[in-house]
């Protein structure tokens, strides 16, 4: 069978009409982190997600300031990372589409590719859930999946951030208080430009595939 979405999960929700909620996970992943894996998984106990899918942006539009490691590369690394839980999956979904990426033609293909007992569930972190307003076409996201908030250290998840975006867009976040690891893409990227070790911050597959293309170094 071919791959529309995910292997994993692409048949999930079709056996019967039984209820299923997904969790999709987007993201730059440059790279993928502690942080996010640990996000997803406390965030898919929390809510009985059946799975959560990572996927990566194609050309993520708020990143256009630097140069972002390659759509194969940032894959490749989820792909490794996400590897052994077999409620996770890495979806390529985004990144094929090519072109800049919006949230909201995702999950507008996705609502039309699952049936209708699967509930989606996006999932960002508090950082990402206070700006959701300024995405493109927001107010008409709002229909298609729940949207999730998850703390993160360093930003807070407050009641009027929150009561802001729904007066905006519509959109009503779902905030939830999880424990969190004070990690992040760029955080990462410096520290292995300045030679530092990574080490238990990304899983080990990662650290080593960091190491064999040389990525983030100076120079
Ligand atoms: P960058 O520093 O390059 O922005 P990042 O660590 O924020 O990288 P992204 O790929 O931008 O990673 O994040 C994808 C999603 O994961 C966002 O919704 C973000 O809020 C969330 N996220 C990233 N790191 C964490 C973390 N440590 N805890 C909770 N959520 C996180
Ligand atoms: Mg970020």
């Amino acid at each position: 069978m071919s791959v529309y979405v995910s292997e994993r999960f692409d048949d999930l929700g079709r056996a019967d009409s039984a209820p299923h909620r997904l969790g999709i996970l987007g993201g730059t992943f440059d790279p993928i982190h502690m942080g996010h894996l640990s996000l997803a998984e406390q965030a898919r106990v929390a809510l009985g997600l059946d799975g959560v899918i990572f996927m990566p942006a194609g050309t993520p539009v708020f990143k256009k300031d630097r140069e972002v490691t390659s759509a194969e590369d940032r894959l490749a690394m989820v792909r490794m990372a996400v590897e052994d839980n077999p409620c996770f999956d890495a979806s390529s979904f985004e990144i094929d589409r090519g072109g800049d990426t919006y949230t909201y033609d995702t999950l507008r293909a996705l609502r039309d590719y699952f049936p209708d007992n699967v509930q989606l569930y996006f999932i960002t972190g508090a950082d990402a859930a206070c700006t959701l307003h300024l995405w493109h076409r927001a107010s008409e996201m709002a229909d298609l999946a729940t949207f999730v908030g998850v703390s993160r250290p360093g930003y807070s998840i407050d009641s009027v951030a929150g009561e802001a975006v729904r007066a905006a867009c519509g959109i009503n976040v779902t905030f939830l208080s999880l424990p969190g690891i004070d990690v992040s893409s760029s955080m990462l990227r410096e520290k292995v430009a300045a030679g530092q070790s990574v080490r238990y911050l990304v899983p080990d597959v990662v650290r080593s595939y960091l190491q064999l293309k040389g990525l983030y170094r100076k120079g």
